[in-house]
């Protein structure tokens, strides 16, 4: 039996494995050349026990990126592998990483930018999620890196894309930031490293909309919750706002003290959206119950 008392199951290639048992080859694709899809997804501890949030949406997603790379998905089969391993581990608040990827040709060796006939895997690692990042205003930078153009790199959650997003975030760490903000050649605000932005401004809320963002869930779900309009931004724009949130599922909806020297004051539409996400997710608006999935 691949389980160990007291180590964290991993759900690997149609089973449960115990995470210490694993490995993957050093020639493993995936590993070279960043062929691999994956997603990021919360379980939330409601009344009724256990649920995921807005599961089908975010396998959905992955399903497109993996199509791109020709890797096989099927949503119902990653569906109940999530499941499986939430309840292995007996998470309830717990960071869901599922992530497919092309492996070893048959002899064994990487070498070629062909794709077919590379095996494929799928693996689903649960995290207990402790701390909440909610509640943390956090600074931006406008990054000097741009982000990928979606001419050239769709904004799916293709690992090999995020180096994009880990030069930008490295930068801004350095620069003693938070996160970085991308912007575009004209001025448009893009979105951040892992999340969606948003400003408020005379009380209205209004989405960043860019071509080259990734379709955030949260942000789609914010839009639901508040009826804010979704339009393209620029980074001027950004700058007179009254509030400027971001929002992923890691970030869930995250004020935002400062943009470079541009400081934010009180935040109270972000707050109160806040407090109504974080009902929304552990189920106590009945009227959104349909987006939580039962563990
Ligand atoms: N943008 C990027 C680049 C991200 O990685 C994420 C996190 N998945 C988001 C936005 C937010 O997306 P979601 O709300 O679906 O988590």
């Amino acid at each position: 039996d691949a389980r160990r008392p007291g180590m964290p199951l991993l759900w690997f290639d149609g089973e449960l494995s115990s995470a210490d048992t694993l490995q993957a080859p050093l020639t493993t694709h995936a590993m070279h050349y960043g062929t691999g899809v994956f997603e990021g997804i919360r379980s939330y501890a409601t009344r009724d026990g256990a649920a995921v949030f807005r599961l089908r949406e975010h396998l959905e997603r992955m399903g497109r990126g993996a199509d791109l790379l020709g890797i096989d998905f099927d949503i119902e089969q990653a569906s109940e592998a999530t499941l499986q391993t939430l309840r292995a581990n007996g998470h309830r608040d717990a960071y869901i990483r599922p992530l497919t990827w092309l492996g070893t040709g048959t002899d064994g060796v990487t070498v070629g930018l062909d794709v077919p006939g590379l095996s494929q895997h799928f693996m689903v690692v649960t995290l207990p999620t402790v701390v909440h990042l909610n509640g943390k205003r956090s600074r931006l930078t406008v990054s000097p890196w741009k982000r990928n153009p979606a001419s050239s790199l769709p904004p799916l959650k293709l690992c090999g894309a995020y180096i994009n997003s880990i030069l930008a975030k490295r930068e801004s760490r350095l620069r003693g930031f938070d996160e970085a903000l991308f912007v575009d050649e004209q001025g448009y605000v893009v979105e951040c490293t892992g999340a969606n932005v948003f400003m408020v401004r005379g009380g209205e809320v209004t989405a960043v909309e860019h071509r080259d963002a990734l379709p955030g869930i949260t942000r789609d779900t914010v839009i639901a919750l508040t009826g804010a309009q979704s339009r393209p931004v620029t980074h001027h724009e950004l700058l007179d706002a009254d509030e400027v949130f971001v929002c992923g599922t890691a970030a869930e909806v995250a004020p935002i003290s400062a943009l470079d020297r541009r400081e934010f004051g009180d935040n109270p539409v972000t707050r109160e959206l806040q407090a109504l996400y974080a009902r929304v997710v552990r189920g106590e608006e009945a009227s959104h119950a349909h987006w939580l999935t039962s563990v």
